[in-house]
Order: C-alpha cells, then sequence, then structure tokens
C-alpha cells in the first residue's frame, strides 16, 4: 500500500530520472541541514589537510532527506569516489570482502540501510572499519588459520532509518553520526525552487512555498509534487506554476494543505474513531490500518510527530487535539488533556 502513495517517503521507480537531474552535487546546491553540513565541512577541511581519509559516518533519519545525496557529496568533496551498496544487497562475508578489496585508498563506501547486514557480514565490517583490515580463515577443522589482508584506508558512510536498531559495537566504530532532520518549509521551498528551474517549469515563490508546505519535510516528496503539478500546470494554466495552480492540483490529488493523504487521515481517524483517540499500540494500530508496523513508525509517524498531531506515551500512539482540529472533528475533554501533557512534554 506503501508504495502506491504519492507522497511515500520511500523510492520509487518514477524517481530515478528526476533524481538523477535534481540530485546536488556539492555542498552549495545541499539546502538545508546546517548544523550537519557545518560539521562536517570542518571534518573534510581537516581531513583533507591532514591528507588522510574521513573517520567513518553514520547518517540516520527518516527516508527522502538526503542520506544518500550527502555521501555523494562528501566523496566528490574529498576528491574520491564512491561505492554504493545496501544492507540486504550483501548477502554473504565474501560479498563484503570482494567489495572491501576494489576500493581504492580515500574512497568513500556507502552502505545503506545498514541496520539490516547480518551478523556475519557485520563481523567483517569490525576490523575493516578499526584496522583497515580483512580476516580470512583459510582450511577448515583443526588446521584451519586465520590471515590478515590490509585494506586501503576507505570512509564508510552508513545510512539507517532507525538508529536504535544498530548494534552497539558496529555503532561505536562511526567516530562521526548525524541525524538528518525533516525540512521547514522555507527550506523546501528554495529546493523546489532549484528543482522548478533544473526542470525548466517557471514556478513563482507562493507556488514554490505551497509545494513545499505539503511536501512532510521530504525533498524526495517535494520533487514529485512537483513533477505532478507541473502537468497539472501544462494543462491548465499555460505551464506556470503559482499558488493556485499548486493548490488546485494538489487539491485534485488528496495531499492536503499540511501534506496530509488519504492513509493519514484514515490512521489518525482509526484511532480516534475506534480507540478514543488513543493510546494505541504500533501493533494494534497496524493491524487495523492494513499497514505494517515498521512503515507507520519509519514514514507516517516521524510526520505526525513533527506536527504534534500524534504523541508516543509509554502506553502507546495518542491522537492530539490539533489533529482533532485538522480533521474538521469535535474534541472530546479528555483529548483536551493530551494537549496539555503535549505542552508539558515540550516545555
Ligand atoms: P535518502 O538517501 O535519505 O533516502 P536521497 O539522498 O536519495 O535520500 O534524497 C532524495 C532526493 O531528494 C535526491 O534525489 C535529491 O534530489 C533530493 N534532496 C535530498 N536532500 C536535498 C537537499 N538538502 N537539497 C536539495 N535536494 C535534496
Amino acid at each position: 500500500m506503501e508504495d502506491n502513495r504519492l507522497i511515500t517517503t520511500g523510492f520509487r521507480s518514477e524517481d530515478e530520472e528526476v533524481e538523477r537531474s535534481l540530485r546536488p552535487k556539492n555542498l552549495t546546491e545541499y539546502f538545508g541541514q546546517q548544523k550537519v553540513k557545518d560539521s562536517l565541512s570542518v571534518y573534510m577541511q581537516a581531513a583533507l589537510k591532514r591528507r588522510e581519509p574521513l573517520d567513518h559516518i553514520l547518517l540516520y533519519g527518516p527516508p527522502g532527506l538526503g542520506k544518500t545525496t550527502l555521501a555523494g557529496i562528501i566523496a566528490s568533496e574529498m576528491g574520491h569516489n564512491i561505492r554504493v551498496t545496501s544492507g540486504p544487497a550483501i548477502e554473504r562475508p565474501g560479498d563484503l570482502a570482494s567489495i572491501l578489496t576494489n576500493l581504492n585508498e580515500g574512497d568513500v563506501l556507502f552502505i545503506d540501510e545498514i541496520h539490516r547486514l547480518s551478523h556475519s557480514v557485520e563481523e567483517v565490517l569490525y576490523p575493516a572499519m578499526e584496522d583497515f583490515a580483512l580476516d580470512i580463515m583459510i582450511g577448515k577443522g583443526p588446521s584451519a588459520r586465520s590471515i590478515r589482508l590490509d585494506l586501503p584506508k576507505f570512509t564508510l558512510i552508513g545510512a539507517t532509518t532507525r538508529a536504535g536498531m544498530l548494534t552497539s559495537p558496529l555503532r561505536d566504530r562511526f567516530g562521526i553520526s548525524f541525524r538528518l532532520e525533516l525540512y521547514k518549509p522555507e527550506e523546501l521551498a528554495v529546493i523546489v525552487h532549484r528543482s522548478a528551474q533544473i526542470l525548466k517549469i517557471p514556478c513563482d515563490e507562493q507556488g514554490a512555498l505551497e509545494i513545499a508546505g505539503r511536501s512532510r519535510g521530504t525533498p524526495r516528496i517535494a520533487n514529485r509534487l512537483i513533477k505532478r503539478v507541473r502537468d497539472y500546470a501544462e494543462v491548465k494554466s499555460q505551464g506556470k506554476i503559482d499558488r493556485d495552480t499548486a493548490r488546485e492540483a494538489l487539491d485534485m490529488l488528496e495531499v492536503d494543505k499540511l501534506g496530509l493523504d488519504h492513509t493519514d487521515r484514515t490512521m489518525l481517524r482509526t484511532m480516534i474513531q475506534k480507540f478514543g483517540g488513543g493510546p494505541v499500540g504500533l501493533d494494534t494500530l497496524a493491524a487495523c490500518t492494513g499497514e505494517d508496523a515498521v512503515t507507520i513508525e519509519d514514514v507516517y509517524e516521524p510526520y505526525l510527530l513533527q506536527l504534534g498531531f500524534m504523541m508516543r506515551t509509554p502506553r502507546g500512539r495518542v491522537v492530539t487535539p490539533a489533529a482533532y482540529r485538522h480533521l474538521g472533528m469535535a474534541v472530546p475533554e479528555e483529548a483536551d488533556g493530551n494537549e496539555a501533557m503535549q505542552t508539558r512534554m515540550d516545555i
């Protein structure tokens, strides 16, 4: 179900061509995430000065926020190549060994979804990260012995949507770790503007802001929505994107003014109508909405939490009065308490 959503944060095949042309190539074109960029440029300059590879970096945060893009930028700013792979793609220790031995000094190895590496593959990674070495077993039984191969000094960039699922030996081997945050609408509007220019679609400031405001803080969604709004604009308003065109196009796609779609609204309504607004356990919510628990946690929740429409409590998920109001539903007295609780938590 998740894959059919226009506003899914996950990668869809239709994104491939657009992402290739829109992917920023250097730090200046990479908007937002200012704190990450500031620290990163210091680390990169220091490593370049010492003529050493950069420390291993862990990037975490929801999908579509620019982890892969940032890894590519780091490699090119350091003047080296990047090898891109992912946790599930590296099935056996031998697969990782062959990737590692084919790297050149200074190269970046990017492993997406690094939390999905198997235990045996992870074990190969430990000495590789720590000592740039590969331990290989030769022979079997009592005569088996291990030899150590030197590897080129490389930088591992691991990306994950769930830092909590990383084993601690792996997490501890990253010298640097950054959490990418959802983008603010003003930041996304700059990204929309840049993308519109590359795609050669006239788009004014208000049009960019309207698309940005409905993109769930996620550049991948913003880029996808521009394409849809462009189609609408070409048919209905001479190919120009302004606020009204963006609004009409996105309303037609049932992406509301905060970027919620049919599935988000169904999920909130289910929590309200079936569970009196919560608390609802994650698995129950998954069963009632037909989504899997991982998708709810990785994709829906971060944005609903950021909007303040949902809270996570030790007893489960709770809908806040702001969500009732957004859905045009009356706020019951008990839910008013949730707002007070949320305000206390914010403080
Ligand atoms: P992730 O690896 O976190 O899932 P990606 O790096 O694949 O996300 O980013 C998805 C798309 O969003 C990219 O193709 C790129 O065009 C766009 N994008 C991501 N971050 C930025 C940014 N900071 N500035 C401009 N565009 C961005």
